[in-house]
């Protein structure tokens, strides 16, 4: 099967089967003539090819991107008879067919750290060792830390070795189910999904509650194992937490193993935005990424919402993205999320990290390692919350405003050359961010 006839097998899950019929189905792909950038089509009938430019072109540029990683131009053109017929034959839907795949969740593009070690590395041997490493493999972990990304890099090895990988959320796969029951084709669901080699299910939390799906996947799931055929999961919690889980399930999904991807840390953050910036072409100084992997929490998915904000912005405004610029951008972004860091989270972080008493960064002991931990305390209460000079004065026992706009001053010039504080500064941020 060619990429025309993946993304139109793959536009069939978008749309309703009436519509399919009526103006996709006969559509054919030009191998031959398409390129990277152009994809053409051939429609039979000269009247329906503006309303599906119209309606569609859109929907298949979109996934000719998912899946070759490009931006692609759609042409849909009309072709004589004779050879529509032919091509015809060449879009005749396969039994099972291969899901796409973003291309750009590899393995390299995946930047790892403490965080999420064992989990790349589960997913790794599993993809050198289908059906035979771990089975399931069961990855768990919050919002935007990589578990789509990981479960894909491992997909699309398997795709380029000649597997049939079904990739799917727990919605596809019930929307499915329900299409071939409506159909009376069950069987030929149960040949797609039971005859892969490769099944990827994303989010499986969500088959929380919904019996008749656990039961059909439950049988999926034995076709699959029994069979020796990879299985990999994913959800935001460990399958003990999920809840509303068949206890058969529940203890299936913890027969292979069960990996965890925790938040990332500060270097892996800035790896990250760096890998991100150089695949995005987007050039970003050494301060501006430590400044983005600092105040922005764990979650990876707002980092690149945030550089594409920036590289549109700077775009539209024809200016070049600066740390104030940068600042001046995720203003309204980083309000929100400060709204509930206060002061004595600061201290307490602070003073825990540093081994002495919050009690004592208030105070007015004037040891080094006092003077040291209530200058970071102060400027990052500074940064991290809207009290005033005035406010922060009283809190920190000094004299008044003046003290404190002396003190972050002094700072200031610490930062300037002293590379250790600042990258002290900057992995206490992060902390407190992070844990907010
Ligand atoms: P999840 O499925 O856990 O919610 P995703 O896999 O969708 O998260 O990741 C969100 C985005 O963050 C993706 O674009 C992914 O490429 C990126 N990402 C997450 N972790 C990493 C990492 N360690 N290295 C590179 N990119 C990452
Ligand atoms: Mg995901």
């Amino acid at each position: 099967m060619n990429i025309g006839q993946e993304v139109l097998e793959a536009l069939k899950e978008e749309i309703t089967e009436v519509e399919y019929n009526r103006y996709i189905k006969h559509l054919s792909y030009d191998a031959k003539k398409s390129t990277a950038s152009l994809a053409i089509f051939y429609a039979h009938n000269a009247i329906v090819i503006n309303w599906i430019k119209n309606k569609y072109s859109e929907k298949i540029a979109h996934l000719f991107e998912i899946k070759s990683g490009s931006k692609v131009i759609v042409q849909i053109t009309l072709k004589n008879r004779v050879s529509a017929q032919k091509s015809k034959k060449a879009v005749e839907p396969q039994k099972i067919t291969n899901s796409l795949l973003n291309q750009s969740y590899t393995f390299d593009n995946f930047m790892v750290g403490g965080s999420n070690q064992f989990a790349y590395s589960a997913v790794k041997s599993v993809s050198e060792n289908a059906g035979n490493a771990y089975n399931p493999l069961f990855i768990y972990g919050g919002v935007g830390l990589g578990k789509t990304h990981l479960m894909q890099a491992a997909g699309n090895i398997f795709q380029n070795e000649g597997k049939v990988v079904i990739y799917t959320s727990v919605e596809q796969f019930l929307n499915d189910f329900i299409r071939h029951v409506r159909n009376k084709t069950m069987d030929r669901f149960q040949e797609k999904y039971r005859k892969c080699d490769v099944l990827l299910i994303d989010d499986i939390q969500f088959l929380s509650n919904k019996e008749g799906i656990q039961e059909e996947f439950f049988h999926t799931f034995e076709a699959l194992k029994g069979t020796g055929k990879q299985i990999i999961l994913t959800a935001d919690k460990h399958p003990k937490k999920i809840g509303g889980l068949e206890a058969r399930l529940q203890s299936r999904f913890e027969w292979g193993l069960v990996a965890d991807i925790q938040p990332p840390e500060l270097e892996t953050k800035i790896a990250i935005i760096e890998k991100k910036c150089e695949i995005n072409k987007v050039k970003l100084s050494k301060d501006i990424i430590n400044y983005i992997a600092t105040v922005i929490d764990s979650n990876v998915r707002e980092i690149e919402g945030i550089l594409s904000k920036l590289h549109a912005y700077s775009q539209l405004m024809h200016v070049d993205i600066d740390l104030d610029f940068t600042k001046n951008v995720l203003k309204d972004q980083i309000r929100e999320k400060r709204a509930n860091i206060d002061m004595d989270t600061i201290t307490q972080t602070v003073a825990k990290d540093l081994n002495i008493k919050p009690s004592e960064i208030k105070s007015k002991g004037r040891s080094k390692n006092l003077v040291y931990a209530r200058r970071i305390s102060i400027y990052i209460c500074r940064e991290l919350t809207q009290n005033t000079m005035p406010q922060l004065a009283q809190y920190f026992g000094m004299k008044d405003h003046t003290a404190i706009s002396h003190t972050i001053k002094k700072i200031n010039d610490l930062l300037k050359d002293d590379e250790d504080f600042k990258t002290k500064i900057d992995e206490l941020t992060n902390k407190i961010t992070s844990n907010s």
